[in-house]
């Protein structure tokens, strides 16, 4: 039996964890589960997987808000229930599926009690990749396994060539609801327009990311790290049908790639049950109703989250925390109606140029250089663009 603590069990993630995990109630058990606001939600789960303790990290809970017949556990709250949780002795593994990079003194907790990470919080590994892969090569091997689609299915590309090098990754990205847009009509666009995504089902912040290519953004720093990646070795393939979840590319011309339907299950319950493969309860791939995959070179003109990752990772320093923390505001902006996708690109470019180079070596400094970046990208938005 793996007993898990959830971080964000509310979530998108957070509620196909716990699906997958009363599918497979004899391996696992949810011990700990902790949400931001949605407390109704969080009581019914807590009702039926009775945890050991749960969480509210939003501003304003007390045991006041708490039912009686859900007094059984013990209950957190504030941010701290992140790490309190994240580190609860009764937990094996954490799986970190918060929005944001508030997620990142959990993770760093968690592996310091030597708990296993499956990390769904990408925002995480790109403000302090440095100190979250240094904290999970101290708990061990294996401690850190990725739950977002694309590194999972590298994660398991790697596997399958049992720690021989590789050429490159391919990091597929399904291009979003902008990709066969112009610049000029990708500059005007809403929250609204960007909340159509094709192929994924997701939550708000994932769902804008996706169309400004945000996302692939932050998750070529996110390879970078999980893998030792150079920028020069992870090539972005635009790939709308998102059947193949990304690839990696071996010194004898070999790729190896890894297909299945859009269904965040698949990585989630891979990561629980790593190394074992278990039925996920979704819908397996049918190539023959799939008939074609496509594939493009993206587009760094019209997509400048492209080229700000690449920039922000030969910089060093805190830019990709600064660059992450600039977007977090700006897409806040976006899904408030104060600002277009063009006010989004400019507002994190603004604060990168303001800002100039800042460390990150620690945890305060990350910290300190995420603050200062949220101020400023306000401010810049404030100002007008
Ligand atoms: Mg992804």
């Amino acid at each position: 039996m793996k007993r898990l603590a959830i971080l964000g069990s509310t979530g998108s993630i957070g509620t196909q964890t716990l699906d997958v995990l009363a599918r497979h109630a004899d391996r696992f058990q949810a011990v700990g589960l902790v949400a931001n606001r949605s407390r109704d939600a969080l009581f019914a789960q807590v009702r039926r997987f009775r945890p050991l303790m749960a969480g509210l990290t939003g501003d304003g809970f007390s045991m006041d808000d708490i039912p009686a017949d859900l007094r059984f556990c013990r209950w957190v709250f504030g941010p701290e229930a992140l790490s309190a949780i994240a580190g609860m002795p009764e937990a094996d593994e954490a799986l970190v599926a918060v929005v944001g990079m508030c997620g990142l003194e959990s993770v760093l907790h968690a592996l310091s009690c030597g708990k296993r990470v499956l990390l769904a919080n990408k925002e995480t590994l790109v403000a302090g990749g440095q100190l979250v892969m240094k904290a999970a090569a101290a708990a061990g091997e294996n401690m850190l396994l990725p739950i977002d689609s694309e590194h999972s299915a590298i994660y398991q590309c790697l596997r399958a060539a049992q720690g021989n090098p590789y050429r490159r990754i391919l990091l597929t990205c399904s291009g979003g609801p902008f990709r066969t847009w112009d610049r000029q009509r990708i500059d005007a666009a809403t929250a609204r327009e960007a909340l159509k995504h094709p192929t994924w089902n997701m939550g708000n912040k994932i769902t804008v990311d996706s169309a400004t290519l945000f996302n692939k953004a932050l998750e070529i720093i996110e390879a970078h790290y999980l893998f030792g990646a150079a920028t020069e070795r992870i090539q972005v393939v635009i790939h709308p049908q998102s059947v193949v979840h990304s690839a990696v590319e071996f010194f004898d011309g070999a790729v190896i790639a890894q297909l299945g339907t859009p269904d965040m299950r698949l990585p989630i319950l891979y990561a629980m049950a790593y190394p074992d493969r278990l039925p996920t309860g979704g819908t397996p791939l049918d190539l023959f109703t799939v008939g074609e995959l496509t594939f493009e070179r993206p587009d760094a003109e019209r997509f400048p989250s492209l080229r700000l990752a690449a920039e922000c990772l030969q910089a060093g320093g805190a830019a990709c925390c600064i660059l992450n923390a600039a977007n977090e505001e700006a897409v806040g902006s976006l899904l408030a109606g104060k600002i277009t996708v063009g006010g989004l690109y400019r507002a994190v470019e603004e604060t990168l140029r303001t800002l100039g180079p800042m460390p990150a070596d620690t945890l305060a400094q990350v910290l300190a250089a995420d603050a200062r970046a949220r101020d400023t990208a306000r401010r810049i938005i404030q100002t007008g663009l």
